[in-house]
């Protein structure tokens, strides 16, 4: 069975570490001295050690050494109470020499973090040698592969880079990377045959993507050795020539490790390529010693911030805090941000926020060959638009309330890290949170309201976050969600058709649209918009009908009993007769001089011509009389009731001519009412905003039933028609209630 032998001085860790060992089907050797270490180690087939670095049992970094060198296919867990810093640093050197070693606190070791430990297999080893290096380069074995270097905020034109990465590609020896052979090329004075090579390969594919439309900038490694004197440079510019590359599509990365100011001969080979207009980057930095106001001094414009400090970025207090240093003084220094390594979209996003320029990491692609990179740059600029928002993993689904409050909440607490999570998510946290900004802060409170219940105080705060948005000209993606929530709010708020508005010291009037209106005696299954119960109309379907037709008005006589006449005319059964603007009359009857004293008035205002107002009048004298005989009681009632029929928009104002004329309205116009999307909108027309159930609205806004109106000093609510008001509408007589 294989083993895992375990040396640790707290047994809590001894303990968990047994544990694991036994439900991995694994033999747990508990041992309590380095001595019976070595021997287990000696008898072989120990899978994995778990010790400690410090105490009584530990050994310090030689213990590590020894270890890997005792069991080289073991895996080293270290476990350990040392300091956060001091044990990823002591991981990092580990990994440095290729040991499979894992350093987690005592806190943090569980199952999960053996598992993954005994997962990672050592690494394969090539041996390199440098007659193999040699044949391979001379066989033309070297192949170069690309990653792409993205801005974080893409420009509107932008310039994306590749940096060029060499692997030796061996019929015997399978693919090599660059870690197994660059060091051999160093050593044996192969690294300048190596770098011209990957040169001309990286020139070749240049010269290809342009071909193809692609203008990108490529960077090439160049190894400190070939700095040392001019050799190297004067090669390298000759390609530059025979390929026809200009010096603005290179980049130049070098390590830092050798890059002290004190170096000469260095300073003067990169003086003379800046000079030329090459772009220098400074290449895994915070791994060596030199300063910034070293880079300061040297002719850099870029730096690569080492990927092992952006790999643990998420971990780690000291690498955020070293990372949003370096990048917020290179920029002051002038240099742009690079950062390797970026492996998640967390990551990407934390970057962006320090500040850097460009990413380049798994999350974004791994390397590739040439012929691939053209369809990833497209790809990507597609996705980089969603990104911008930082949003690109939340994408809410477009019908669901919660799936865009989600992604609101995320969007907040992405923008705002330092923010109060539990702040942000609190329903009845009504004091602001500091951390976030005005508009975080109105967005915030967005999701309780909807939670709860209640779609109007949340459209509200859609549409002052809107508004302070607009102002800042930022956060699109922030933008975008509320906007798609304000969509889903005014459908579950829209009154639909018909709807009746009970209006504040003025007659009762009834809205109808997006269908004909047909005037007529309500009676049972009988469609009526515009009912009246005198007798002397006919039933409303074999009535009258009045709509709208491209623009024009119309009125048809639906077939009725006793005939209509409009303005004296008398109408022809299932002929439409144009209404004209101003004041019409329909009477009953085909002739003028012996009509009933009743009348349907129907107006087309000027300033509304695409509504009629319609009301019946009666000649009172005679109608009282006849009332009884046509069993006609309602009719002072009816004759105070008007009704609207609307193609898309009426006034609301003091002015004669509005369809929907109010005396206490302060101006001759105070708001417009829309007909759109199967419902009833409200916008206020410069008189102050529209105050629906006491929330200010400035702008465009659903008209809601049942609740209190108020603007331009008009006051009123707008019901549901009592049931059986309408049959003809055939719509729903309650709000249309989305079913998000
Ligand atoms: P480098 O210049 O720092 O290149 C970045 C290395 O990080 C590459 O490894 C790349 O594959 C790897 N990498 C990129 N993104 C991620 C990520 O998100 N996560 C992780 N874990 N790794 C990532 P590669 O190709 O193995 O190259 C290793 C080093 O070899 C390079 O480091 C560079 O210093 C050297 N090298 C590569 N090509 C050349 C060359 O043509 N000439 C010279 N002199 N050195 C080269
Ligand atoms: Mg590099
Ligand atoms: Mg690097």
């Amino acid at each position: 069975m294989p083993k895992i032998a375990i040396l640790h001085d707290d047994s809590g860790v001894a303990d968990t570490a047994a544990a694991c060992a036994a439900r991995m089907k694994m033999d747990a050797l508990r041992l309590d001295s380095p001595a019976a270490l070595d021997e287990a180690l000696a008898k072989g087939d120990v899978k994995a050690v778990v010790v400690d670095v410090v105490g009584r049992a530990g050994g310090g970094f030689e213990l590590i050494e020894k270890l890997c060198t005792a069991a080289p296919e073991a895996a080293v867990l270290i476990v350990t109470g040392l300091d956060a810093k001091t044990a990823q640093s002591t991981e990092r050197l580990a990994r440095s020499k290729q040991f499979n070693v894992r350093v987690v606190r005592n806190d943090k070791f569980d199952e999960d973090t053996l598992k993954a430990c005994l997962a990672e297999a050592p690494k394969d080893r090539t041996d390199i040698t440098a007659t193999n290096l040699q044949d391979s380069i001379e066989q033309n074995f070297l192949r170069v592969e690309y990653q792409p270097k993205v801005p974080f905020d893409p420009p509107s034109e932008p310039r994306y880079s590749v940096e060029a990465l060499v692997r030796l590609r061996h019929p015997e020896l399978g693919d090599v990377y660059p870690d197994q052979f660059i060091s051999v090329a160093e050593n044996s004075g192969l690294i300048q045959q190596l770098t011209d090579s990957v040169t001309r390969q990286v020139f070749a594919d240049l010269a290809a993507w342009r071909a193809a439309g692609l203008h990108l900038v490529a960077a090439i490694n160049v190894s400190p050795l070939l700095l040392n004197d001019n050799v190297w440079s004067t090669q390298f510019l000759e390609r530059c020539e025979e390929f026809g590359v200009s010096p603005e599509d290179v980049t130049l990365e070098i390590t830092e490790s050798s890059m002290g100011a004190e170096n000469s001969a260095a300073l003067d080979v990169l003086t003379r390529l800046r000079l030329k207009g090459f772009t220098l980057s400074i290449d895994d930095f915070g791994t060596g010693f030199s300063s910034l106001a070293n880079l300061y001094k040297l002719p850099f414009g870029e730096l690569k911030l080492d990927k092992s400090f952006v790999m643990d970025l998420a971990d780690s207090e000291e690498a955020r805090a070293l990372i949003e240093t370096t990048a917020s003084m290179a920029r002051r220094i002038g240099l742009k941000v690079v950062a390797e390594g970026v492996e998640t979209e967390q990551a990407f996003e934390q970057l962006r926020s320090f500040g850097c320029d460009y990413a380049q990491g798994y999350f974004i692609s791994r390397p590739m060959t040439a012929d691939r990179i053209p369809a990833f740059f497209e790809e990507w600029s597609r996705r980089a638009g969603s990104l911008t928002d930082r949003t690109q993993a939340v994408v809410a689904p477009s019908n669901s309330k919660i799936g865009v409050i989600q992604a609101l909440l995320s969007e907040i607490i992405a923008a705002a890290p330092e923010a109060d999570e539990t702040l942000v998510i609190d329903p009845d946290a009504s004091f602001p949170d500091p951390s976030l900004d005005p508009v975080h802060e109105v967005v915030r409170r967005i999701p309780s309201l909807v939670m709860k219940g209640k779609p109007l105080e949340a459209l509200a705060a859609c549409h002052e976050a809107r508004l302070c948005l607009e102002s800042k000209a930022s956060s699109p993606t922030v933008a975008d969600r509320l906007a798609q929530l304000e969509r889903l709010l005014e459908r579950e708020l829209l009154a639909a058709s018909p709807v009746d508005l009970d209006i504040e010291g003025g007659d009762p009037v009834r809205l109808i649209a997006g269908k004909p209106a047909v005037v007529g005696r309500g009676a049972a299954g009988g469609a009526v918009d515009i009912a009246t119960n005198c007798r002397w109309f006919s039933r409303g379907e074999r009535n009258l009908s009045v709509y709208a037709r491209n623009g024009d008005w119309l009125v048809e006589d639906l077939g009725s009993t006793n005939g209509n006449l409009m303005n004296g005319v008398p109408l022809e059964a299932g002929q439409a007769e144009l209404l004209p603007e101003g004041t019409s009359e329909l009477r009953i009857g085909r002739d003028p001089d012996s009509c009933p004293p009743v009348a349907l008035r129907l107006i087309r205002g000027k300033r509304d011509p695409d509504a009629v107002l319609a009301r019946f009048t009666v000649d009172e004298a005679k109608i009282e009389k006849a009332a009884a005989e046509i069993r006609w009681s309602s009719w002072a009632e009816e004759t105070r009731r008007r009704w609207i029929v609307l193609g898309s928009r009426i006034t609301l104002g003091a002015a004669p001519d509005c369809a929907l004329q109010a005396d206490s309205a302060t101006a001759d116009s105070v708001a417009h009412i829309e007909y759109d999307e199967g419902g009833y909108w409200i916008t206020p027309d410069g008189a102050g905003p529209a105050m629906i159930g006491g929330l200010a609205f400035h702008r465009r806004a659903p008209m809601p039933v049942n609740v209190q109106i108020e603007v331009g000093g008009v006051r009123f609510t707008a019901c549901p028609p009592p049931p059986g008001a309408s049959a003809a509408s055939g719509k729903p007589r309650v709000p249309l209630v989305s079913s998000a």
